[in-house]
């Protein structure tokens, strides 16, 4: 199987401004968890690495640049799940102040293993104590070896009600292309619920979906030598990645 790791960077509103940081961010997140991956790592290790980097970057609304609740501190929520075993290692924590994106991997490993992380300082000003989709198996991410992998950002309280994550894997499921799939029940949302999303996919036999209703989302992946990134609708750069 050929290994494959996709990360997104938040959607929303993002300012032109933090365009370049952003794609720095997930480009440099993508080409860190393939490494792990092409070295015989597992999709597990290679999207918590993936995170990880991602919310150390203060640019991201995870880990240093998360958002502030209403009481001005950091509450951060967080899940990853493995699609072998369909287990949960998922958590709650408090930090520092920062400012925004959500940040989330989806991958395939070499032995056809898929796993999902999410990770976020939840919605500005939001409640103190709130518990957002991200840290919600089913709402915010999902793994299923049988079917792929999801990982969700966006308007949460939405998201919830959507059962997102697991409800974009049941129509991939039915048949969907993991494109098509992502697309359209992101759209589903956006239209019922009138809040934005974003989303990544991997589905069982690697093939990727990316979408998102909102203004802008980062994403990457890495294929081989070379890396796929955006950050516009419809819009796919790629570049060959030389290895250091
Ligand atoms: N889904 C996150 C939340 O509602 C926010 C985000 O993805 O930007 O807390």
């Amino acid at each position: 199987m050929e290994p494959v790791l996709l990360v997104h960077g938040g959607a929303g509103d993002i300012r032109d401004s933090r365009v370049p940081d952003k794609i720095k961010g997930v480009k440099l997140a993508a080409k860190a968890g393939y490494k792990i991956l092409k070295n015989g790592g597992t999709a597990l290790d290679a999207v918590e690495a993936a995170v990880r980097i991602m919310e150390d970057d203060e640019s991201m609304n995870a880990g240093r640049g998360s958002v502030l609740n209403l009481d001005g501190e950091v509450e951060m929520d967080a899940s990853i799940m493995e699609g072998s075993t369909l287990s949960e290692i998922g958590g709650k924590d408090v930090e520092n102040p920062g400012e925004v994106g959500t940040v989330g991997a989806v991958a395939i490993d070499s032995k056809g293993h898929l796993a999902a992380a999410t990770s976020t300082g939840g919605i500005n000003g939001k409640m103190v104590g709130r518990s957002s989709d991200t840290s919600l198996i089913g709402s915010g991410t999902y793994a299923d070896d049988e079917i792929g992998a999801v990982s969700i950002t966006g308007h949460g309280d939405s998201i919830i009600k959507f059962y997102l994550a697991h409800a974009i894997l049941k129509d991939i499921e039915k048949g969907s292309e993991a494109q098509e799939a992502t697309r359209s029940i992101l759209e589903k949302m956006t239209e019922q619920l009138k809040n934005t999303v974003g989303a990544i996919t991997i589905s069982k036999t690697g093939e990727v979906g990316i979408g998102f209703t909102s203004k802008r989302m980062g994403w990457a992946y890495q294929k081989a030598d070379t890396i796929f990134f955006g950050i516009e609708h419809d819009e796919v750069r790629s570049e060959k990645v030389v290895d250091e």
